[in-house]
């Protein structure tokens, strides 16, 4: 039987990145971000490997979605890239996976934490989901848990583990760099970043039975502030769309991969 391991990977939260020179696709830093991005994927995929995972499904989840290098990605490897895709940062994520890690990851909009943003710095304020604000983080691990597949391991900056363990207290977490400010940060070294990476998704994935999963069964109610006025009135042009006050929607959906799929689509409208 396959043992199923899915790793969505952001650039943010890679040691070493703290600016968009690195994170924008023709930033003059952005090529090697990528490589350090690629390495810490194929960290992770080895941690997963000794302990016991026999296949993995990677996906790109930062900007573009054609970072990772795919020739020096692990061979054990399938890499989803490119955009657009139905479910963003989550894509193919399904119930048929044992185990699920989030690499290079970063806080919600407006927190403290290196490069923080809620999926889109220029468009979205906040997004919250029955009343609670949720980051990237917090909103693809509830797509991860509707599926049954827990988060065994993350890795980013200090403060996204702050936000992680309020939602996951037993998550393991990979704590590359120290926040100093929004675009300053003291990293370790990217070796020891992998190393750390490796180290924490074999633990994580060793006591996996251990971590319980994060979930919300049923309808969803979400409510999205937008960086503008303009921005909510051309999301509430969809008809499911109330808006609140002048830059904030809501709208129900019936579960939470709805939910994340209207998410991604008043993005794109309110842009
Ligand atoms: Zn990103």
């Amino acid at each position: 039987m396959k043992v199923k391991l899915y790793i969505s990977a952001d650039i943010e939260g890679v040691a070493g990145v703290v600016h968009s020179e690195h994170t924008t696709r023709d930033g003059r830093e952005h090529d090697r971000a990528r490589m350090l991005m690629t390495e810490e994927v194929n960290a992770c995929i080895r941690g997963a490997i000794a302990a016991g995972a026999s296949e993995i499904v990677v996906n790109d989840s930062h900007g573009t979605m054609r970072n990772i290098i795919p020739e020096l990605l692990h061979t054990e490897a399938s890499l989803i890239s490119g955009s657009p895709k139905k479910m963003a940062m989550v894509e193919g994520l399904d119930e048929t996976f044992d185990a699920a890690v989030f690499i290079g990851y970063h806080t919600k909009k407006g927190d403290f934490g290196l490069l923080n943003h809620t999926f889109s710095g220029k468009v979205v304020r906040s997004i919250k989901v029955n009343g609670i604000e949720y980051g990237e983080f917090g909103l693809n691990a509830l797509v991860a848990g509707h599926f049954n597949v827990p988060v065994i391991c993350v890795s980013g900056c200090d403060r996204l583990e702050k936000e992680v363990r309020e939602l996951i207290p037993e998550v393991y977490f990979a704590t590359v760099k120290q926040t100093i400010n929004q675009f300053t940060a003291r990293s370790i070294h990217p070796k020891k970043a992998q190393e750390l990476i490796e180290r924490q998704t074999k633990e994580g994935w060793m006591n996996r039975g251990n971590i319980p999963l994060f979930s919300i069964d049923g309808p969803v109610t979400v409510e999205m502030s937008f960086n503008t006025t303009g921005f909510a009135e051309n999301a509430a042009i969809l008809p499911i769309v109330d808006q609140i006050d002048p830059s904030t929607v809501t709208f129900n959906a019936s579960n939470i991969i709805e939910g994340y799929r209207y998410i991604r689509s008043l993005i794109m409208i309110a842009n």
